[in-house]
């Protein structure tokens, strides 16, 4: 063992610091197997102390340190390089829920619980933590933190970004940051904790975050909805705001070919109707749950619309959202394909799949657009994949397939990642769409914060 990992061993106890190679290679590979790195070791600290003396020594030494929450990631950002060089710091150890604070609607958490177990908190304290996301098991907060993570109730209580009143953070040098407050106002200067999140690990290690809460909704109502267009699905957009408000938590957008690839891969699921388009939309409120679904069926029969199903049972409700949920899976089985995670102001979206899918299939004929996602704030997955021999070129081409999408994604004033992160996936597409000032003010930032490069190196800005 070298003099250097030993001294990383006295930090959190031999139990908890791997060097074996055998036993670093999970931490080494990302959920996609993606990517493939080695890592000098692994480190499990059990408290913000330790955390903070591995980054002191990680400093001093010149080591690079690579943060690692569930890695659940899908850009490989928590994974290191194949240098061998990094420590690995693997936070599930910092796993505690240190306080509800029911009256204030917070929740102080450790960055190593997972969401469910912060869930769990504050549904024990009667009240909601309301990021939800298929990894919730798995995933942790420090994680979320670090992604901005977004998910399924975006639309209504917005991404992780709006749901934190507070950080503690070890920064490079080893310091720790206590911004640590469960306030709604305070403009004592800078609001340092942004720095923080979305950050995928660059400026410093989240050690814990005070989060809001909101009260538990008593009542929902879910109707799967069929449309001819993405224009008039849009047009349900406003048309649901403008008669439930913020009653409306989900507006998920599904063009048809996914439905059929989940009845095509799925066991026992069947779309209810066939329509281009189709709709989940599911509005919550504190009242009664009949009487939400009674307004919903009442609203719905004066609209136009292909079909529609209103869930009459909590099980109705979950055969709908299966067909939402199964799309990732039902895709995976029907074969590779290329995924994007684009973020567009929702009334783009039209426009957005005219020229793109246009685009596409100019450059390569025949190409299966697979589109759906959160709509209602303007997070697409827009997955390709070929449908006839003579195509498979997409996948040799995959780099002039991306740039089709994210030039119009450019022309449409949005984004290339919505909520998966640049991590190490998309850092060179950073440098080509980022507004060259922001751009400057990230580096001069990173360069601020952490001078030698040691904080997840290689990742967000290369
Ligand atoms: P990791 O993968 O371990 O790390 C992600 C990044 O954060 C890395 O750069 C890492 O270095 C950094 N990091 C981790 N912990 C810390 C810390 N304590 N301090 C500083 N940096 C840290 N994402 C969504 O947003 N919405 C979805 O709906 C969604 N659905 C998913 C469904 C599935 C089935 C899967 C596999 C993934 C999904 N994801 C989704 C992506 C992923 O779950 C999220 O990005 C999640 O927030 C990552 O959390 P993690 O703990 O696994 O982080």
């Amino acid at each position: 063992m070298s003099p250097l990992v030993e001294r990383f061993t006295a930090v959190v106890g031999a139990n908890h610091l791997l060097a074996d190679p055998s036993d670093t290679a999970p931490y080494c590979l990302d959920w996609r197997k993606r990517y493939l790195g080695r890592a000098l070791a692994v480190a499990r600290p059990a408290s913000t102390a330790e955390v903070a003396e591995l980054v002191r020594l990680c400093h001093e030494t010149g080591t690079p340190v690579v943060p690692q929450g569930g890695n659940t990631g899908l850009a490989g950002g928590a994974t290191p390089d194949t240098s061998g060089a990094a420590l690995v710091i693997a936070m599930g150890r910092l796993n505690r829920v240190r306080g509800v604070d029911a009256a204030n609607n917070s929740l102080t958490a450790e960055a190593g619980a997972t969401l469910k177990s912060v869930q769990d908190a504050a549904e024990q304290a009667g009240r909601l933590f309301p990021l939800s996301l298929a990894s919730e098991g798995t995933c942790q907060i420090g994680g979320n933190l670090s992604t901005n993570a977004g998910g399924l109730a975006v639309l209504r209580y917005g991404t992780m970004r709006e749901l934190t009143l507070g950080l503690e953070v070890v920064l490079p040098d080893g310091r720790i940051l206590n911004a640590l407050s469960g306030l709604r106002k305070d403009t004592t200067g800078y609001d340092v904790k942004q720095w923080f999140i979305g950050a995928e690990g660059t400026l410093g290690l989240i050690t814990a975050a005070t989060l809001k809460l909101f009260p538990r909704p008593n009542a929902v109502a879910t109707a799967f909805v069929g449309v001819e267009s993405a224009e008039a699905a849009i047009a349900w957009l406003s048309k649901l705001r403008d008669r439930f408000a913020d009653r409306l938590t989900t507006f998920e957008l599904v063009a048809d070919v996914c439905l059929k690839l989940v009845e095509q891969h799925i066991p026992g699921a069947r779309r209810p109707f066939a329509a281009p388009w189709s709709l989940l939309v599911e509005l919550t409120d504190g009242g009664d749950a009949a009487r939400l679904t009674d307004d919903l069926v009442e609203w719905l029969a004066e609209q136009a619309f292909v079909d529609a199903v209103v869930a009459q049972s909590e099980s109705e409700r979950q055969a709908l959202w299966q067909l939402r949920e199964a799309i990732s899976e039902a895709q995976a089985k029907d074969g590779a394909s290329i995924k994007h995670d684009i973020a567009l102001p929702s009334s783009a979206i039209p426009a957005f799949l005219r020229d793109a899918d246009a685009a596409l299939e100019a450059a390569f004929p025949g190409v299966r657009i697979v589109a759906f996602g959160h709509a209602g704030d303007g997070n697409l997955h827009y997955n390709l994949s070929y449908t006839r021999p003579g195509n498979e070129n997409l996948f040799d081409d995959e780099e002039r397939a991306n740039a089709i999408v994210y030039d119009v994604i450019a022309r449409h004033a949005g984004a290339f990642a919505a909520e998966h992160g640049v991590g190490q996936l998309k850092t060179h597409w950073l440098t080509r769409y980022k507004d060259p000032v922001a751009l400057d003010l990230m580096k001069t930032l990173k360069a601020a914060l952490d001078p030698k490069n040691l904080m997840n190196p290689g990742k967000v800005l290369g």
